[in-house]
């Protein structure tokens, strides 16, 4: 009798169980998502919009991202704000973007002289990067996660030739961030165009040279109709974008959906590099073919040198106005040593000596 009802209340208490996990798996969140770029934008917006699929057939649904393009919100340098407000749950932008609000965000998008893609990878989840990073954002309420690489940038478009410092000097160029800092130092005179205007920019010589990023988007920009120098890069040679969380939102979701999030951005991040990769492919083999007077050129090393030396300054300069600051650029310095100590035997070694075969 005893046993009869016991029984009975294990059944109870089972389908109980069943309903609950059955209503709590049901129950899906809705996570607004706004983005730097503009909707259709290769590459960026694939990207993104790659992420919220994802994440939605992972959680079978549970998840729902709604991701709103900068023509929706009309704020692409804002994203950090609209995450950090909770007007948005998550964002997807560029570090360096919010330098001028938080400095310290600076480091976690690409240095000049610094990692490359796979380098600093390595440093972000293996290296302590991810770590620092979530220091300099959680005083604001913010996780935030590698979102994605484009590799390798180019130096950029210049209608004439670079071959010493002095041809530095007053050139014009549209090179934003650190990078321009660097080049004003060695006497040119960076300036930032809005991306729309930047054609016509060179075309009409407001500009006597542009970088933006490489063949993968560069094609579609048209540069090399103008311009026919192009550089090798020196200023970004690793541009991670980057996820942004709200973390209270994030406080609210099931562990599970948590774990469902970070492994579909950490996807993201690894599966847009390979895409970049893919489309400079593509684009690059496409552009030697349609326009064979394309140069491309390396700056000599004397302006590399001048470059670097002013790189340095800039960085011992932060280093010694802020802890935080000094403790992330004596990471990156430490770990791109050794990290390039082993890219030289490997990846370049192999791509030294098969070159020419
Ligand atoms: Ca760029």
């Amino acid at each position: 009798m005893i046993l009869r009802s016991l029984r009975k209340q294990t059944l109870l208490a089972s389908l109980f169980c069943l309903i609950c996990s059955f209503g709590l798996s049901a129950k899906t969140y809705q996570l607004r998502l706004a983005e730097t770029w503009p909707s259709k934008l290769p590459l960026l917006d694939d990207s993104v919009q790659r992420f919220a699929q994802m994440a939605e057939q992972m959680s079978g649904g549970r998840l729902q991202i709604k991701v709103d393009s900068a023509n929706k919100h009309k704020a692409p340098l804002g994203i950090f704000d609209l995450v950090k407000s909770g007007q948005y749950d998550l964002g997807h932008s560029a570090s360096y973007y919010y330098k001028g609000k938080v400095p310290n965000t600076l480091y976690f998008t690409t240095m000049p002289f610094g990692m490359t893609a796979m380098e600093q990878h390595a440093w972000y989840y293996y290296g302590g990067g991810q770590e620092l990073m979530q220091e300099v954002y959680a005083p604001h309420g913010l996780l935030t996660f590698p979102g994605g690489n484009t590799g390798v940038q180019m130096g950029g478009w210049f209608r004439e030739e670079i071959t010493s410092v002095e041809d530095l000097q007053n050139l014009k160029m549209r090179i934003p961030g650190f990078a321009g800092e660097l080049l004003a130092e060695v006497g040119a005179t960076p300036v930032n165009i809005p991306p729309a205007e930047l054609y016509m920019a060179l075309e009409r010589n407001t500009i006597d040279a542009l970088e933006w990023v490489g063949p993968s988007m560069d094609l579609r920009m048209g540069f090399h109709k103008i311009a026919k120098f192009y550089y090798t890069g020196w200023h970004e040679p690793g541009s991670e974008n980057m996820f942004l969380v709200n973390r209270a939102k994030f406080d609210t979701l099931p562990d599970d959906l948590q774990a469902i999030l970070i492994t579909a951005m950490r996807v993201t991040a690894f599966d847009m590099y390979v895409q970049a990769t893919a489309m400079s492919t593509e684009n690059w083999s496409q552009m030697r073919e349609q326009f064979p007077d394309i140069q491309v050129r390396s700056f000599p090393p004397e302006v590399l040198v001048a470059l670097k030396q002013a790189n340095d300054a800039l960085l011992a300069e932060h280093a010694a106005n802020d802890p935080l600051a000094k403790r992330i650029i004596e990471s990156q310095q430490q770990y791109l040593e050794k990290a390039r100590a082993y890219t030289l035997i490997s990846d370049y070694g192999y791509l030294e000596t098969t070159k020419d075969l």
